[in-house]
């Protein structure tokens, strides 16, 4: 399971990675934003976070990885929020395997 062990998308652990140019810092600044960053605490998420509570019945992201229904509840509301959208192509450029890359070379005309 991704969220169990963080492994998405979060400002934290793509800086961890080391994938380029991406800080650990969150929109408001806050030192990492990592899942429970954003489910607990982090204003980006504050009308997101009342549907988390009403979905999961708890925002703790230990109570919500316990049970395997409130995971997935976990799961999807991290989708909706969106925050993993403009991150994408940051986890595509990570993933991409650029060892047999060749310069590419113009045409002549
Ligand atoms: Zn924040």
């Amino acid at each position: 399971m991704l969220l169990r062990t963080e492994i998405l998308g979060l400002r934290a652990w793509l800086a961890k990675i080391g994938v380029p140019n991406i800080d650990p810092i969150c929109t408001w600044g806050h030192s990492r934003q990592t899942l429970t960053h954003v489910m607990a605490f982090c204003p980006d998420t504050k009308d997101a976070r009342l549907q988390l509570l009403t979905r999961g019945g708890t925002i703790h992201v230990r109570d919500l990885l316990r049970d395997k229904n409130k995971a997935t509840i976990a799961e999807q509301w991290l989708l909706d929020t969106r925050l993993l959208d403009h991150l994408q192509t940051a986890i595509e450029v990570a993933n991409t395997d650029t060892t047999n890359w060749q310069p590419f070379h113009m045409p002549r005309a």
